[in-house]
């Protein structure tokens, strides 16, 4: 019963934004390849074309229910939300852009050569699609496995993101936001974001994830996030916490002199805490996590005026935000590098 409403509705969501598509994409997007003699790349835009109708749907339901909660309970007060403008132009770009998609189609012939090479060679390649199938396991729970093995590789690359000095400083673009909200997730370095796009996209062909399961997984996936974020006086049990990534866990990340600063002593917590992307088990399993109930101020501490932090500006616009970034990683990198010790005593500070 419950699993045919669950079909019909999946097949009614589907059929409205395959129409959509349709119709954008014979309206709006042949038009202009034809104009632009770019008619070879039909497919590429016809796939293109469902990524930004899903992403304008999940922005708009994502949206529809946590704005509502936001105004209702939140969490901060601030004066005014000017500075949450510009993480909406981050959603825009991310959410609507094809970014993802190109990565993955473009990678999909390399990936699939690559593959043809290996196994020419005789080469045992990791395809966990052609491992699921002969173990016969249904899709759904293939599904979840895709999830769970992308999302352990999302805990380790988002915890190097706060380790790795230079990557940190593309990194502190998310971090510099003091009024976290639903728009706060996308807000990413560009440089940052096309290389875990790339990143992502590589490791999702590797282990043989469907285009349409990729898309499906960012569409959860992105929603997750939003809440994550949200400025919503949420509490969702002790069980709730451990099960998924909820606000609270996320914003201690951010907290100021917390999320990334404090190191503890303890080799985990060196560069932060709570780096999971949806769940919190890695967290536990690997020493990070903090279900600490702490209401802090979010941020970088290096924003904040001395003695505390530097009166460090992360810039309020999206060029500034990005240029101020950019700049930071090459002084990072061009700088002597910082020995262990000191960067200890950097992080603890
Ligand atoms: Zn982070
Ligand atoms: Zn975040």
């Amino acid at each position: 019963m419950l699993n045919a409403l669950i079909n019909a509705a999946t097949a009614t969501v589907a059929n409205l934004v395959g129409d959509a598509q349709t119709w954008i994409f014979i309206q709006l997007v042949q038009p202009l390849l034809y104009h632009f003699h770019f008619m070879d790349m039909d497919d590429l835009a016809y796939d293109g074309t469902l990524w930004v109708v899903a992403g304008a749907v999940q922005i708009a339901v994502v949206y529809a229910i946590l704005r509502p909660l936001e105004a209702l309970r939140p969490l901060e007060h601030w004066p005014d939300r000017k500075a949450v403008r510009v993480d909406v132009i981050y959603t825009l770009i991310n959410r609507l852009g094809l970014v993802s998609l190109v990565f993955f189609l473009v990678l999909q012939p390399q990936f699939d050569s690559l593959q043809e090479w290996l196994r020419l060679h005789g080469v045992v390649n990791v395809n966990l699609d052609e491992v699921m199938r002969g173990m016969r396991i249904h899709p759904l729970v293939g599904f979840a496995i895709y999830v769970v093995v992308l999302d352990f590789a999302g805990y380790w690359y988002h915890r190097l993101q706060h380790q790795i000095q230079w990557w940190w400083e593309l990194h502190a673009v998310h971090h510099s936001q003091r009024q976290l909200t639903l728009w706060a997730d996308d807000r990413n370095h560009l440089l940052d974001d096309a290389l875990q796009q790339a990143f992502f996209a590589a490791l999702a062909l590797a282990i043989g994830v469907a285009p349409s399961q990729f898309v499906a997984l960012a569409l959860v996936g992105g929603a997750l996030q939003s809440l994550q974020h949200a400025n919503i006086r949420l509490h969702v049990g002790w069980l709730g916490e451990r099960l998924l990534v909820s606000p609270r866990f996320h914003r201690v990340h951010h907290a100021v002199g917390y999320g990334h600063e404090l190191g503890h002593g303890n080799r985990a917590r060196l560069y932060g805490c709570n780096f999971g992307v949806l769940f919190p088990w890695w967290d536990m399993l690997f020493g990070s996590a903090d279900f600490a109930l702490l209401a802090q101020p979010t941020g970088v501490r290096a924003q904040d005026p001395p003695p505390q932090g530097q009166g460090l500006d992360y810039g309020a616009g999206f060029w500034a935000q990005q240029w101020l970034g950019l700049q930071r990683m090459l002084a990072r990198i061009i700088a002597r590098p910082v020995s262990k010790r000191e960067s200890q005593d950097m992080a603890g500070a």
